[in-house]
């Protein structure tokens, strides 16, 4: 399910980028990004890239800017060069070319979005107008979900877990309107903050819409209360990433049964999905609160939340006013980002989203060289091998188990640059009419392609990120790891580079993502991707006491003032990073075989561990430091370089790292796992 597969990627989605153009980097190892001042052994992170922040700080524009950054801007202007040719063309209707063309220049024509107004969303307020009673509120909600709109809660079509050849329908929780549900249930002073600025967000987007002031402030009271309701009824993140605990396989009756306010065979009509079979509600308990809630909460109320979720849905595609306050909120108040993006950049994005594959195969034709694809296969071969002579070798796991670990290892399927399949956008309508109307068509052609897969059998052709994206994921349920095109360019992939960078850089990133399948997360489903344990009780106890080690350790660190990093929200991150690392280096001296030829002064084993910390070379806001330490599965940059090599006495030896040192952990205390 897309929530979790996000919970697995080497970043999560770098929404925000910079402002100037920068050409990616080519020299490798540069002293111009290191801070030689700095003892290695003391803080190896400023030391590697102690020049890097200083040149680099953070644009206005964004909450956190890294060296990975850099090739995401390089690759936002390579895709603004395909989209920018194509825009000032005139194009035969319903070509691919038609459709970038009119979805982005609907974006971009600002006189035309102020003219129309709140014009192009009246439909769907007419809509909750019209509703007389809660059937008719259920009837709206299922119409919303169709158009990419989701009150009360999500849907989405992905692999049963338990049945990895088959596509299910899946229920999660969801009808917030802040990102979590611990923005409205943490009482600390940066919490209630958060919640004040998003009540006053909430009456002045009610105002712009067109009601007054008093009614806005009434409506606010009625919208907070009831998502706090659903907040409340809601699991948290760290719960979530246990996946046995949201996996609740059920018939239409089963559901009737849990949320019996609902007509759920009449919703699951609306929406286009006649027969849903067996499904999965990932958090029943959710969808009782909502049945009570439904029953309990007045027609009037139910409106008032309908409409909000409307423009809080819209509202980056509607007039200036309404996306200026949404930046105020979402950006200035959560991440300290103090100016937005350039509009061609927000409504590049937004087509980027809507037509990603049509687009990926431009830019895969234009800008992927097919070199790059042939490295990457042989390093990945190599990680391979090295990941498997590892496990072999673990003293801590019994050989029952090694050989089940050996056979999912095998098993791992690899995608790299591009799909083999192309995605089909003939059924999309694109029109010069308005931008939301875009909007809206991408989101039901995207809502009538997920559901149309649902009890089908898995198109394992498919891939859940498209080639201009600078990212990589591990998938659980298909045990397949994918690196799109974008990727493989500095600082991650060197194609001129040497093996100890390349190792140290994409290299690692192809462990890191192998060692998904491995982690606290991934070694609960098995070699063909299903939810079943293929673990002896007693190596299961030891991978978690080893485990615990590492997300102890990230616990004690603090990331500001007296906040303290997640150890145990990050650990499958933590733990894939720390075994990225283990398994590249294994595989690098194989192919050094013995050779210690120095480049620019640093030891193969020396730019292996300076270019992996170059991936991390990291600037962040305090704002974004506090989020992304409730929000996100990742471990901050600076704690995914200071955090693995503490462990790891390769490390210690390239870099002299004694005893009494910052980087130094004792024997005793240091994670061992893959
Ligand atoms: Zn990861």
């Amino acid at each position: 399910m897309s929530n979790l597969i996000r919970f697995i990627l080497i970043f999560s989605l770098m929404g925000s980028m910079a402002c100037k153009q920068e050409a990616p980097k080519t020299k490798v190892i540069d002293l111009a990004d290191m801070d030689t001042s700095v003892n290695p052994s003391s803080d190896f992170d400023n030391y590697a890239n102690g020049g890097w922040k200083k040149r680099f700080p953070i644009p206005d524009e964004k909450s956190r800017f890294g060296s990975f950054d850099l090739l995401a801007d390089a690759g936002e202007f390579q895709v603004k060069n395909l989209i920018a040719d194509i825009a000032t063309k005139k194009h035969d209707g319903g070509t691919v070319a038609q459709k970038i063309a009119d979805f982005y220049n609907t974006g971009m024509d600002t006189v035309k979005i102020e003219a129309q107004g709140l014009t192009p969303v009246q439909p769907l307020f007419e809509q909750i107008n019209s509703i007389q009673n809660k059937g008719d509120v259920m009837k709206v909600v299922a119409d919303f979900h169709t158009k990419g709109i989701y009150p009360m809660f999500s849907f989405l079509s992905d692999v049963d877990q338990k049945n990895s050849d088959m596509m299910v329908a899946y229920l999660l929780q969801g009808g917030l309107g802040m990102p979590d549900r611990d923005y409205y249930l943490k009482d600390d002073d940066r919490s209630k903050e958060i919640q004040a600025a998003y009540q006053i967000f909430l009456q002045k987007m009610f105002v712009l819409s067109g009601t007054d002031e008093a009614g806005a402030k009434t409506n606010t009271s009625v919208v907070y209360r009831m998502e706090k309701r659903m907040a409340s009824a809601s699991m948290t993140k760290l719960e979530q990433r246990d996946p046995q605990k949201i996996y609740h396989k059920m018939n239409l009756g089963g559901i009737q049964k849990i949320a019996p306010e609902i007509d759920w065979t009449a919703h699951f009509q609306l929406i286009g999905l006649q027969n849903p079979g067996d499904f999965i509600v990932c958090q029943p308990e959710f969808m009782t609160e909502l049945g009570k809630m439904m029953n309990e909460i007045s027609v009037d109320d139910w409106k008032i939340y309908l409409k909000w979720k409307v423009i809080s849905s819209l509202s980056s595609y509607l007039p200036g006013t309404f996306v200026n306050e949404n930046f105020e909120f979402f950006g200035k108040t959560l991440t300290g980002q103090k100016a937005q993006r350039p509009r061609w950049k927000r409504v590049q994005g937004s087509t980027n989203g809507a037509l990603s594959e049509a687009i990926g195969q431009m830019y895969v034709e234009k800008y992927f060289p097919a070199e790059a694809k042939k490295r990457m296969l042989d390093l990945v071969g190599n990680l391979r091998i090295s990941l498997g002579d590892r496990i072999k070798q673990l003293a801590w796991m019994s050989d029952a188990t090694k050989s089940k670990a050996q056979e999912k290892l095998d098993a791992i399927t690899v995608k790299i640059g591009y799909p083999d399949k192309w995605r089909d956008y003939s059924a999309l309508e694109v029109s010069t009419s308005s931008f939301i109307a875009n909007v809206l068509q991408a989101r039901n052609f995207d809502f009538k392609f997920r559901i149309s897969k649902v009890n089908q059998p898995v198109d394992r052709t498919e891939w859940m990120m498209p080639p201009q994206m600078v990212n990589a994921y591990y998938e659980p349920t298909r045990n397949e790891i994918v690196f799109p095109a974008a990727i493989l360019q500095p600082p991650f992939f060197y194609l001129e580079g040497d093996d100890a960078v390349n190792y140290g850089a994409i290299g690692v990133v192809i462990g890191h993502e192998m060692t998904h399948g491995f982690d606290d997360h991934g070694c609960q489903y098995d070699k063909v991707g299903n939810l079943a344990d293929w673990w002896t009780a007693d190596d299961s106890k030891m991978f978690k006491e080893r485990t615990k080690v590492l997300a102890n350790q990230f616990s004690n660190f603090t990331v500001l003032d007296s906040l303290k990093a997640n150890g145990e929200l990050s650990l499958g991150e933590n733990i894939a990073d720390l075994g990225g690392l283990n398994v590249a280096y294994t595989a690098l001296q194989k192919v050094l075989s013995g050779n210690e030829k120095s480049i620019d002064g640093f030891t193969p084993n020396q730019r292996f561990f300076l270019a992996y910390a170059h991936l991390w070379a990291q600037n962040i806001r305090d704002k974004e430091i506090v989020r992304r330490t409730k929000d996100d599965v990742h471990s901050l940059g600076r704690l995914r370089v200071l955090g693995p090599l503490k462990n790891m006495p390769e490390f210690y030896s390239a870099f002299n790292v004694k005893e009494g040192d910052s980087m130094f952990l004792n024997e005793a205390d240091r994670a061992v796992i893959w």
